[in-house]
């Protein structure tokens, strides 16, 4: 069944390994293989399905607009599905959080949203050095790949990482030490040797990473101490913004003001390739076409992301939907740990579990497989299984694939106990 991937496909595919199977539709938080096996995903496209698989509000809009010949491609130039789209997040993701920002499209990807925010912090500062976290990920170009924390994917660069200094997250030296303390430290001496940076770029959660929370008190200190230093603060909210922790975007809890932002996975809402980068509008500097590129912007990606934001984002509903299932997600992993050892965490619907042994999370996704389920797994060694379902589950989906992971502890834990 996989034999065509195997010998005509690159050896760097990779989740088609974890999930061996030739998947062939999907639907909300379903999806089917050949063989007419359905699966409960609990992995989302790593975030980019909040709203499901083919969510019919957003196919609708896209198949009337198909229908009508509507421009599908134009380079940047002005649509009325970008113009509709500028206006709909204007007025439903920035307007009402008191946010100014200027919106640049910098190509398809999260990554492309990164490497614009590189670009612009490091010209407006005349400043080279960013600040980046241990376990973070922010993409794989060598901009955003000097960011990205993880030896693996850092290895294959082929040419030095440079212009980053890495500085510990919350809580990576364990509870005792304030990881701020140390950053404050470092800017204060001016024989630390940290040049100072043009940025820091933040994951409220890192996703990627393992599921790590920063607290609300650290992201605010974080914050501050930028600012004294004139520093820019980069928020990466491509997997953790839209909705995921609850609120549009991951920083509102912690009152953050981030000077840049960035944003993908699920912003078009429908799996279609969608990027921004976020400007305070006095960092806008570029000029006309310093960063080009042939899809900067796509036309169905723009009408998919109006919906999702007039249909979803009009009211609390998602969001508060969001936080109630977080913790139903939360307690079931907890009752989990409790009795098979093991530590929980997350925010709203990105929840990790991490078990006694690091290879029992990759196990365990291996047993949910099986049993109908896709979930995967996070952090330095795989050690952490993510919890990643579209945001539109419904509670009984929701409860059988917890169900799942559940027998697939029991099953992980009793194979690995067998002599
Ligand atoms: C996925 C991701 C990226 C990279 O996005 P791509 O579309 O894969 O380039 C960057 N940052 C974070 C936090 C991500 O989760």
């Amino acid at each position: 069944m996989m034999e065509v991937f195997d010998q005509l496909e690159s050896e760097v595919r990779s989740y088609c390994r974890t999930f061996p199977t030739v998947f062939t539709k999907a639907c909300g938080h379903r999806i089917w293989d050949e063989r007419g096996r359905e699966f409960i995903d609990f992995f989302a496209g790593a975030g980019a399905l909040n709203y499901g698989h083919n969510n019919p509000s957003l196919k609708d809009a896209m198949l009337e607009y198909i229908a009508a010949d509507g421009v599908t491609h134009s380079l940047d130039m002005a649509t009325v599905a970008k113009r509709d789209f500028l206006n709909a997040f204007q007025r439903i993701a920035l307007a009402p959080r008191n946010m100014n920002y200027k919106v640049m499209f910098p190509g398809p990807t999260g990554t492309n949203s990164v490497e614009a925010a590189l670009k612009i912090a490091r010209t407006v500062t005349g400043r080279s050095n960013v600040i980046a976290f241990t376990n973070a990920f922010h993409g794989m170009t060598l901009g955003s790949l000097a960011l990205t924390g993880n030896g693996g994917k850092r290895d294959a660069a082929g040419v030095s990482l440079t212009d980053v200094t890495r500085m510990p997250y919350h809580s990576y030296m364990g509870s005792d030490l304030d990881t701020i303390d140390l950053l404050e430290q470092h800017l204060n001496d001016t024989s630390s040797g940290l040049d100072l940076p043009a940025a820091l770029i933040l994951e409220t959660v890192q996703a990627e990473g393992g599921v790590n929370v920063a607290t609300n008190p650290w992201l605010r200190r974080l914050q501050s101490l930028l600012k004294r230093f004139e520093i820019l603060l980069i928020v990466d909210d491509i997997q953790v913004g839209c909705g995921r922790t609850g609120p549009f975007f991951s920083f509102e809890p912690a009152d953050l003001k981030p000077d840049i932002i960035c944003l993908s996975k699920s912003l078009s809402g429908y799996g279609i390739p969608f990027a921004v980068t976020l400007l305070r509008p006095e960092l806008d500097q570029w000029e006309p076409g310093k960063h080009n590129g042939t899809f900067r912007g796509h036309n169905l990606a723009f009408i998919t992301a109006t919906a999702a934001l007039e249909h979803y984002w009009t009211d609390v509903n998602l969001s508060t939907n969001v936080k109630r299932r977080g913790k139903i997600v939360h307690d079931q992993l907890t009752k989990l740990a409790e009795s098979h050892g093991g530590s929980v965490r997350g925010r709203g619907l990105i929840q990790g579990i991490e078990f006694a042994e690091s290879e029992i999370a990759g196990r365990v996704s291996r047993e949910a497989f099986d049993r109908g389920l896709i979930i995967e797994t996070a952090g330095r060694q795989d050690e952490v299984l993510k919890i990643l379902p579209p945001l539109t589950i419904s509670d009984k989906a929701l409860c059988e694939g917890l169900e799942i992971i559940g027998e697939s502890v029991e099953a992980t834990l009793a194979a690995m106990a067998a002599p």
